[in-house]
């Protein structure tokens, strides 16, 4: 045990919370969430069956990555941060506003990484910079695009101020990307209500290929198959840099009170047109709903809801991810997050704090 947690006299230390990894999603984000909170509220965890719903469970290079930054933020204490762990024992101290650096060493994502550390650090009084390589585009996470042109402009609604670049990309298996991000503290904080999303302003279809052969080509395809499927305003061929190999694409919708990003990533063995198809579907599935926020939002967002004002927003559906996400907040703080079913396709979901 530390110093400083040896010295504290015994009362003064509040319960160890427990926390089951393999309940219900049983995925990195249990680990990830409980970092976030336990930085934030200062309370000890103990994360037992890490990620045991997954193939290869404990925690991956990615998830340890996730410990060791949390750790150096908030100079604590922690048992069983080793690769494949299936424990892990957190007792945070402070939260340092700062200017970190941290690197994956693989293609594991970044941007769940900036996702562990944001809401922490954005607590703090001073403004903090991250820079963390790794892969930027990664299949079963948010991309650097959904991030920048969604997830943040959520925030930035409830008061969150930062900015947010894309320095490389960094694809599978070689990643070798690169996202920046400065954080300003949380001074206002405003209560989120979006339940309607109104009217449809545009739909912008944009295509990146890196360091492949027959680059133009495909991004060309991949926008002539989203054209055919979608009514688009614009559609854009865009530049990445960095040293990896990969294609990406994605779909913005406007709106009059959201912005709404979709995407896919290329695949070997998937023609362009399937790639294009597959997220035109996605795309399609969303416009046919009247949900202002898609499926991987939602489970996002509760968290920095929870932490400010709370509100009130309306999701295409509620995934295991999110009801997961809800559980684990209800665990850290004072907060009651409710789903309301509307429809099939139509779910309210309430996050209310003690004001
Ligand atoms: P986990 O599976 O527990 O590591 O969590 C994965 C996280 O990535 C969740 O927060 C998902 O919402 C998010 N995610 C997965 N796929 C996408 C996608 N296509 N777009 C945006 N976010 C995603």
């Amino acid at each position: 045990m530390n110093k400083a947690l040896a010295n504290m006299p015994a009362l003064s230390q509040p319960a160890t919370i427990q926390i089951d990894g393999s309940q219900g999603e049983g995925g990195g984000q249990i680990l990830r969430t409980a970092l976030a909170l336990s930085m934030i509220t200062g309370q000890a965890f103990e994360l037992m069956n890490i990620r045991a719903g997954r193939k290869k469970p404990g925690l991956m290079r990615q998830h340890l990555v996730c410990v060791q930054a949390s750790q150096h933020i908030s100079q604590a204490y922690v048992e069983g941060a080793e690769l494949h762990s299936q424990r892990l024992y957190f007792v945070p101290q402070h939260v340092q506003s700062g200017k970190y650096q941290f690197q994956i060493g693989s293609a594991g994502s970044t941007t769940l990484v900036l996702q562990t550390l944001l809401p922490a650090l954005l607590l703090q009084n001073e403004a903090s910079e991250l820079t963390i390589s790794g892969g930027t585009h990664n299949p079963l996470a948010p991309t650097a695009d959904f991030i920048e042109h969604c997830f943040l402009l959520v925030l930035a609604k409830i008061g969150i101020e930062s900015e947010f670049q894309l320095n490389k990309a960094g694809f599978f298996p070689i990643g070798a990307g690169e996202i920046q991000i400065k954080i300003q503290p949380w001074q206002h904080r405003n209560k989120l209500c979006l339940l309607e999303r109104g009217n449809l302003q545009s739909t912008e279809a944009f295509a990146a290929v890196l360091n492949l052969a027959e680059e133009a080509q495909i991004a060309q395809r991949e926008l002539a198959t989203l054209e055919k499927r979608l009514k688009l305003d614009t559609q854009q061929h865009f530049h990445l840099k960095g040293i990896s190999q990969g294609n990406t694409l994605y779909v913005k919708v406007k709106l009059e009170h959201h912005t709404q990003v979709f995407t896919s990533l290329g695949e070997m063995r998937k023609s362009a047109e399937q790639i294009a198809n597959h997220l035109a579907q996605h795309v399609k599935q969303y416009m046919e709903s009247n949900a202002a926020v898609d499926e991987y939002l939602a489970d996002q967002i509760l968290l920095p809801l929870a932490l400010g004002q709370g509100g009130e927003f309306t999701a295409q559906c509620i995934s295991e991810h999110t009801r997961t996400q809800a559980s684990m907040i209800e665990k850290f703080i004072d907060c009651e997050i409710e789903f309301i079913e509307l429809n099939e396709n139509l779910f309210q979901i309430k996050v209310n704090v003690e004001s």
